[in-house]
């Protein structure tokens, strides 16, 4: 069912519902004040016609003219009877001439208990009261009637009511589908312009209206979603012709060196000179394959992370030793803030390979960076976390492209001069996330930079 329909449809049945509940109250307090007059007109009526049968002291035979003036003077109502009875129970006076009047002595009975009686049947609404004459003599008077001018009046009313309700809902219901249709008018503008836009128009954004509502903050959020979505196809872009620039240059300098050694007749000596440079140039391409090939690892979500309990500080040592291995002129110094007295803390559920590869590329990028090519790592912790700060006091990185360094690709200006391919700490960045960590830098350029690794402890 379309959302339109369900908004008519529930606007309506909650007015719907507000104007029976007020029918329904205007109908009954109508009723009850008719009933309650009704009664109090018929308890006039009694004690007016036992008044005048009593002060003008009527004989049995004057009774007839009573009844006559009852019927002349007196506003007749629909039905009426009027009875009144003696002390002993003995019917002193009928307004209607009948041959038998019957009477229900329980009745009186009652209403000598409890000086008024009211009641009523489907057709009339009888009283009885007491009334005493200026002797002391007590009598039960009854009248009853039928209020046909008041159930006229109600029905009346009812049938206002009736026809008040049926106009009151088809409003509702026309004036519910156009309002339904009024509010949802933007959303149904903003499911054709979201139609509109593919992977090649990202660019294109939502008209967000007032900016003020729901569906603004709704069209917002999705142009908001559109540029993220639009900044990282760019930098998937942006990494392709990067990773294929990258292979590319080597692959041409091995290409252009075969070519060169192929011109001519060399010596061994110079042919062993061409192929140390081949060497050195397929290392670069191992190096920079293997770092795409963390990275895609890194970015496959589906890879079967192992996660283990891994000792941190063991971590680092081993990636000391790795680092130190392939280049015997860094020095690397590793050192605890705190000795932890529990293990755990120290300890983190990670994968070992992958957070190998982040302390290595840390611990590597501080030497490589340093004209000194040092570096000190140290590890202290906290109630949730072991975290580990990598330092150095090398080149630095500018301020205005700190945010940039872990995007990949992404190399300093400063850095130049150095090798390397920008791929490092993305990966780095990948892997401390997939661990639930961070990973932050401070730096000053030219003083040296501080990266720190924060992971949460077991
Ligand atoms: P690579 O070192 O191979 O270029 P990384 O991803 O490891 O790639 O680093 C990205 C860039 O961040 C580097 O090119 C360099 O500009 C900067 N960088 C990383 N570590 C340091 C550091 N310790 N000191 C100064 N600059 C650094």
């Amino acid at each position: 069912m379309q959302i339109r329909t369900k908004i008519a449809i529930q606007f309506t049945i909650i007015i719907a519902s507000i104007l029976i509940i007020f029918s329904l109250a205007i109908y009954y307090t109508s009723e009850n004040f008719r009933k309650q007059e009704f009664y109090k007109r018929l308890n006039d009526r009694a004690i007016q016609t036992a008044k005048l049968l009593k002060t003008l002291k009527i004989t049995e035979k004057d009774k007839k003219k009573l009844r006559d003036a009852n019927k002349t003077i007196l506003t007749k109502l629909n039905a009426e009877k009027v009875l009144m009875f003696n002390e002993k129970d003995e019917l002193v006076y009928a307004s209607y001439e009948a041959d038998s009047i019957l009477f229900n002595p329980e009745f009186l009975t009652k209403v000598r208990k409890r000086k008024n009686v009211e009641t009523s049947d489907w057709e009339n609404q009888v009283i009885g009261t007491m009334y005493e004459d200026e002797e002391g003599k007590s009598y039960v008077v009854i009248a009853s009637a039928s209020d046909t001018y008041g159930k006229e009046k109600l029905q009346n009313i009812l049938n206002t009511l009736i026809i008040s309700f049926v106009i009151g809902i088809s409003l509702t219901v026309f004036l519910g589908i156009i309002f339904a249709g009024q509010s949802l008018k933007p959303i149904a503008e903003i499911n054709k312009e979201i139609t509109n836009i593919t992977a090649y128009n990202l660019k294109q954004k939502l008209n967000t209206g007032n900016n003020k509502d729901e569906i603004a903050h709704l069209a917002l959020n999705f142009n908001q979603m559109l540029e993220r979505l639009e900044r990282s196809f760019e930098l998937q872009k942006s990494f392709v012709s990067n990773a294929s620039h990258e292979l590319r240059t080597p692959l041409a300098a091995i290409k252009s060196e075969i070519q060169i050694a192929l011109e001519n007749n060399r010596s061994t000596d110079e042919y062993k000179v061409i192929l140390r440079s081949l060497l050195t140039d397929n290392q670069r391409l191992i190096q920079l394959t293997n770092g795409l090939l963390q990275l895609a690892k890194s970015e496959n979500k589906d890879n079967s992370l192992i996660l283990k309990s891994t000792r941190v500080d063991e971590l680092l040592f081993k990636a000391q030793e790795e680092v130190l291995s392939q280049n015997n002129n860094y020095k690397i110094m590793i050192d605890f803030d705190d000795i932890p007295d529990d293990d755990g803390w120290v300890s983190t559920n990670g994968n070992e390979a992958l957070l190998l590869t982040v302390f290595t590329n840390l611990l590597e990028n501080a030497c490589k960076y340093s004209p000194k090519h040092e570096a000190e790592a140290k590890i202290r912790f906290n109630e949730k976390h072991c975290i580990v700060a990598v330092k150095d006091n090398g080149i630095g990185i500018p301020q205005s492209e700190l945010s940039k360094i872990f995007e990949p690709f992404y190399r300093t200006q400063n850095a130049s001069t150095y090798r390397g391919y920008g791929i490092g700490l993305s990966v780095c960045r990948r892997i401390i996330d997939m661990h639930q960590g961070k990973i932050e830098v401070t730096s000053e350029e030219g003083k040296g930079s501080t990266f720190e690794v924060t992971l949460p402890h077991l």
